[in-house]
């Protein structure tokens, strides 16, 4: 077994043995490899390997990788979990099987546009900035509850869950606990939430699909 397959295999069953721990079943917990900035070997070997969700930060790279893969392996899913420009909207929605970074009122509107020009709907995630850091994307906590509305009652978008990305320097529980608030109180049921250095306790707080890069394939370049 390569280290990637190894990696991986270890992977999926801490996350499933952590959805269990709290209770749940382990289908409820998705598990992304995030294979941004890995070449296609890395990635053959996860399909290779079975595994089929993949999490990629970049429309450009994504666009040169996937297309071809996706023919091999048709059954496999496309997460885009990086920032999103308006104007590689169009390219997103074609590519991307989901969306974790919708977070201001131009993309929305872009993207509602798209899905009905395209008949194709993303799965669709509101990245929230919990840490409310100012380089960073996401909706501030405050205006989560008026941008949901405005994606559904004005966009007509159906919207599966919110995203996190907490700082790096602070403990990530309480922006997950923050999370699970925010989607609970609007009865939303994924939270896509906890990384390689924290899906546990992200688990622990009810994440229905973590992003896992380098715990899988290793440090970036
Ligand atoms: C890169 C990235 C990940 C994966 O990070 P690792 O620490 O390598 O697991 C997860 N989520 C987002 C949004 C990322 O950009």
């Amino acid at each position: 077994m390569s280290d990637i397959v190894q990696r991986l295999k270890a992977a999926q069953d801490a996350v499933a043995r952590a959805a269990v721990d709290m209770g749940r079943q382990a289908r409820d917990v998705t598990l992304i490899a995030v294979s941004k900035t890995m070449p296609e070997e890395a990635i053959l070997q996860a399909l290779e390997a079975g595994h089929r969700v993949f999490g990629e930060n970049y429309v450009q790279e994504a666009k040169a990788k996937w297309p071809a893969l996706k023919e091999r392996f048709p059954d496999a899913e496309v997460h885009m979990i990086g920032p999103l420009q308006s104007n590689k909207v169009r390219e997103a929605v074609a590519l991307f099987d989901a969306i974790h970074s919708l977070d201001r009122d131009s993309l929305a509107k872009e993207l509602a546009r798209e899905i009905a020009r395209a008949a194709r709907a993303p799965t669709l995630f509101v990245q929230v900035n919990t840490g409310e850091e100012p380089q960073k994307g996401g909706v501030m906590p405050g205006e989560v509850d008026g941008f949901l509305e405005t994606c559904r009652i004005h966009h007509g978008l159906a919207i599966e869950g919110l995203m996190c990305i907490p700082p790096a320097e602070e403990p990530p529980s309480p922006h997950f606990a923050l999370l699970a608030k925010i989607a609970a109180r609007h009865k939303l049921r994924g939270l896509s939430m906890g990384m390689s250095a924290d899906y546990e306790a992200a688990i622990q707080l009810g994440a229905t699909h973590v992003r896992i890069g380098s715990a899988i394939f290793g440090p970036r370049g």
